[in-house]
């Protein structure tokens, strides 16, 4: 190996760095020989994939599109415009900051906007499906505000708006906040724009989960009900690791931008810029609205296949790409499950349910996803097959020829991520 500029140019990472090679090929096979259940993955578009590892990566630019620290960035303003364009097109809005590095980052950028320290916010309880940047402890975003939660009926496991509201009144929060990273159910934004409007708070919806399921219609949009929304590009709109930040409000805009940058952050991600605007304008294509049905029929099929076999689906069911099971029917905790179904090459993860242990390993839930097995074709007929193999994963322990049903369940699932390629495997 050699320092010349020649082959720093050339040497590819194979050639540089074996370990990485590896680790980067190891990557690549686990993807195409699991099936993707963790709601919060997709597969990106080649389009996507190839704009985030494009050149383009090298460009430094702070500031906005016209408006720029650095030189030569008349390319990533392209970009940058175009993703802005389409997002605002897509979501029906009036402004987009599409700079945000993740969602996270998008969620604070609105609480340095709108909040100032120790205001109060009111979010969806973690244990319910709520976010970490939405006023957990451990985050900044409940270090410095102060949070309170609502959280689910205990009987049906959907959210009660009359007891959003009881808690609205006696909190008075400067925000309410909307949208979770566990929630099955379509959110009611308009009910919760009235109660935000009662008691005097600003109403953010962070569609990180169901962005993709509002592109395609088959969520409804938080507009016209939203003072602001927030989310990633990463999980059901199928783009790259990011956010996004959309409004209708023109005075906030201009203090918006400046949340972003310099509020929150600093240079902008060009190849990240770049591959949003392909996911946006992926997502505007008629095809995408067939991708978001099929989404939500797959992940209703699952949690019937998985109903039918006794698992307990929290909430009764799903109106979106999530299904959540109660183990404890089951007899199992979330993580011997993940690791059951591990073992047949399907990717899961643990969760807690409404009234779970605030500790991780004693979680009773599990959360599933169709939104990236949906990428790969997978349709309904399929969704049965995993829910049918998942339950026998599951009932393992308690059978007799515990060996053969996991070799059978291995046999299944390496039948469908054959029959399902992902990037020209
Ligand atoms: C995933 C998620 C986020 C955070 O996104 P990151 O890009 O991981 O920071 C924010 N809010 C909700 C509701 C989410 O589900």
């Amino acid at each position: 190996m050699t320092n010349a500029p020649a082959a720093h140019f050339t040497t590819t990472v194979r050639d540089t760095d074996p370990l990485i090679a590896d680790a980067l090929e190891a990557e690549r096979s686990r993807q195409q020989n699991q099936i993707e259940l963790i709601a919060s993955e997709n597969i990106i578009s080649r389009a996507v994939l190839d704009a985030m590892g494009h050149e383009i990566a090298n460009k430094t630019l702070e500031g906005y599109p016209g408006n720029r620290f650095h030189g030569g960035g008349q390319f990533v303003d392209i970009a940058e415009q175009a993703a802005i364009d389409r997002a605002k097109e897509l979501f029906k809005c009036g402004y987009a900051n599409v700079q945000p590095h993740s969602g996270t980052q998008a969620n604070l950028a609105v609480f340095f906007l709108l909040l100032k320290p120790g205001e109060k916010v009111l979010s969806l309880d973690l244990a319910a499906g709520g976010h970490l940047s939405h006023g957990m402890k451990a985050n900044l975003s409940g270090r410095w505000f102060e949070a309170h939660n609502y959280g689910v009926n205990p009987q049906n496991e959907v959210i009660d708006f009359d007891e959003m509201e009881r808690i609205a009144d006696v909190v008075r929060p400067r925000l309410l906040i909307a949208g979770g990273s566990a929630y099955p159910r379509e959110l009611d934004f308009e009910r919760m724009s009235k109660i935000a409007k009662k008691v005097g708070a600003y109403f953010l919806v962070d569609m990180a989960h169901i962005a993709g399921l509002v592109a395609g219609g088959v969520h409804p949009s938080p507009f016209p009900h939203a003072d602001i929304v927030t989310c990633t590009t990463t999980k059901t709109l199928r783009g790259p690791r990011g956010g996004l930040i959309l409004t209708n409000n023109e005075e906030w805009y201009k203090k918006l931008q400046a949340a972003v940058f310099p509020g929150v952050q600093g240079s902008l991600h060009s190849n990240v810029l770049a591959a949003k605007a392909i996911c946006l304008g992926e997502a505007l294509r008629d095809d995408f609205k067939i991708y978001a049905r099929q989404v939500v029929a797959n992940a209703k099929a699952l949690a019937e296949t998985l109903a039918d076999r006794g698992v307990r689906i929290v909430s009764g069911g799903t109106d979106t790409h999530i299904v959540l099971l109660d183990l404890s029917s089951k007899g199992l905790l979330g993580k011997q499950a993940e690791d059951l179904l591990a073992r047949a090459n399907i990717t899961s993860n643990k969760n807690p349910i409404p009234g779970d242990s605030p500790r991780p390993p004693e979680w009773v839930g599990m959360r599933l996803g169709s939104s990236a097995a949906t990428t790969r074709g997978l349709k309904e007929q399929e969704f049965r097959v995993l829910g049918t193999v998942i339950a026998d994963l599951i009932d393992a322990e308690t059978q007799d020829k515990t060996d053969e049903i996991f070799e059978s369940a291995k046999a299944k699932i390496a039948e469908l991520t054959s029959r399902f390629p992902v990037y020209g495997h």
